[in-house]
């Protein structure tokens, strides 16, 4: 029997195929123990990066067994540094199938705060902290550009207890901003506030009061305005000796909040009342006389027109109308007080006294006649209801006027008109500092101003205002004087 024998060229075949099974086999289990990549991160895991820097990615190293294989990381990002944020770097190697990787956190951050300008100083000095007024301030930030609407104030103070400024107050202002990334900027204005002006004292009443010796010295006071403070305490001190005669000052003084302190002193002259220059006696001439003058009485008002005269020592004269029996010892204290009783008219009536010289005569007789009986007194000097210059009367008698001045005369009698005219005819009550002004404004030095003022009943501010005007007059050197036929007359124009 034949042997089947394996040929050689089969034998090639299997070897072939053995080789190839065992070479896969092989490359399969040679491939299964090929250690893996190793990669490293060159610098640090994680870095903070400020925004707009400059970032340099310091990279990783891989080896594979012996190699270098460094150029073939790939890393998966890049770094952008105009944007905040977080970012993750993975950085990969691959040979043979097997990878490694590492990774890197980079945050990139703003960390710079936003910078705040003051508009204007930064250092101011006012007396009142309502003149601050705030000019503001601007704001930039390195990433979110213009904050300027941004900005915030505050404010604190306190108060300077030391040095120069001491007594002021230093407000400490704060602009503040806070940046998209949470950074803080800010600037500081410091304002100093002082007031250094005093306060303003404004006397009640004059500068220069005179009081007549053994009359009551009346503190009318003064008060106080300072611009930051407002209104302030006056303290008042010196005192006036009424009893004796001098000249006396009475100090004011206030002091604001901030201790600035001022001062007013008012002039308190005591004087013996002037020596009077009763009916009749000779003036000097070129003297400063006052003649002060009260038409329509008697009236209560007449009495309180007595007073101030009495407390002031001074003369006057009384043109009076027809009055009632109840009115007499109000006639007779004005004759017993040295007043001048002078005739006015019979009535106030134009169209009755004006009718004719007669008429208005046989008034003045009538009233001399009742006046003379009631009070021994002998009334010569008068007054013609409106002045002689008066022009109502031409409606009721033509010429009247010109023929009562000229039979006035011969009669015996002397009238006055006036050169100073108080205004308390204006109007049924015209204010106190009406009259005072009027009068006051009116007088004049070197002559006889004879001053025409009402005591009828509604002239109620008519002795308010005397006081004031009396002492003004005084302190000016004036002497007061009643009327009589020795004054040289005050005439005005005749009209009629
Ligand atoms: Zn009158």
């Amino acid at each position: 029997m034949r042997q089947k024998k394996k040929t050689p060229k089969k034998q090639a075949v299997e070897i072939v195929v053995l080789s190839f099974l065992i070479a896969l086999f092989g490359g399969a289990i040679l491939l299964m123990t090929v250690p893996s990549p190793q990669i490293l991160l060159e610098g640090k895991p994680t870095e903070r990066v400020d925004v707009f820097a400059t970032y340099t990615d310091a990279g990783a190293s891989a080896r594979f067994l012996f190699f270098d294989i460094s150029d073939r990381i790939v890393s998966s990002e890049t770094v952008d540094t105009s944007r905040p944020g977080r970012y993750q770097i993975r950085y990969a190697v691959s040979v043979f199938l097997k990878d490694a990787a590492v990774f890197r956190t980079v945050e990139v951050v703003d960390r710079t705060p936003p910078v705040v300008t003051l508009v204007g100083d930064s250092e101011l000095r006012l007396e009142d902290i309502r003149d601050f007024s705030d000019p503001g301030a601007t704001a930039q930030d390195n990433y979110d550009g213009d904050l300027s609407s941004s900005v915030t104030l505050s404010h604190t103070e306190k108060k300077i207890e030391k040095g120069e400024d001491a007594g002021g107050t230093e407000y400490t202002y704060t602009y503040s901003v806070l940046d998209s990334s949470g950074n803080t900027g800010f600037a500081t204005r410091r304002v100093l506030v002082l007031d250094k002006t005093p306060p303003v004292i404004t006397l009640r009443g004059e500068e220069t009061v005179t009081v007549m010796l053994g009359q009551p010295y009346e503190e009318q006071g003064a008060a106080a305005e300072d611009a930051v403070s407002g209104e302030v305490e006056v303290s008042v001190s010196g005192s006036v000796d009424t009893g004796t005669e001098g000249e006396y000052a009475v100090r004011y003084t206030a002091e604001d909040e901030a201790g600035n302190t001022a001062e007013v002193i008012r002039k308190v002259r005591v004087k013996k009342p002037l020596p009077a220059v009763s009916q009749g006696q000779p003036l000097t001439p070129g003297g400063s006389y006052v003649a002060l003058t009260f038409d329509d009485g008697p009236s209560g008002n007449t009495t309180a027109v007595l007073d101030v005269l009495q407390k002031y020592g001074v003369k006057a004269t009384f043109f009076i109308l027809n009055y009632s029996e109840s009115q007499i010892p109000l006639l007779k204290r004005i004759v017993n007080e040295g007043h001048t009783l002078a005739i006015h008219s019979y009535s106030h009536d134009y169209s009755a006294i004006y009718t004719s010289a007669d008429a208005y005569m046989n008034g003045v007789y009538t009233m001399r006649d009742k006046i003379l009986r009631d009070t021994g007194y002998s009334a010569t000097i008068l007054r013609f209801p409106g002045g002689s210059s008066n022009t109502v009367s031409r409606s009721y008698c033509s010429g009247v006027m010109t023929r009562l001045a000229k039979r006035t005369a011969e009669e015996g009698y002397t009238y006055f008109d006036w050169n100073v005219d108080s205004g308390d005819a204006d109007g049924n009550c015209m204010s106190k500092d009406y009259l005072v002004k009027n009068v006051k404004n009116g007088l004049r030095q070197g002559r006889v101003n004879v001053v025409l003022m009402h005591d009828a009943a509604p002239k109620t501010t008519t002795p308010q205002a005397l006081p004031e005007i009396i002492a003004d007059a005084q302190a000016k050197g004036y002497t007061f004087i009643p009327l009589s036929s020795s004054v040289p007359p005050v005439h005005h124009g005749i009209n009629n």
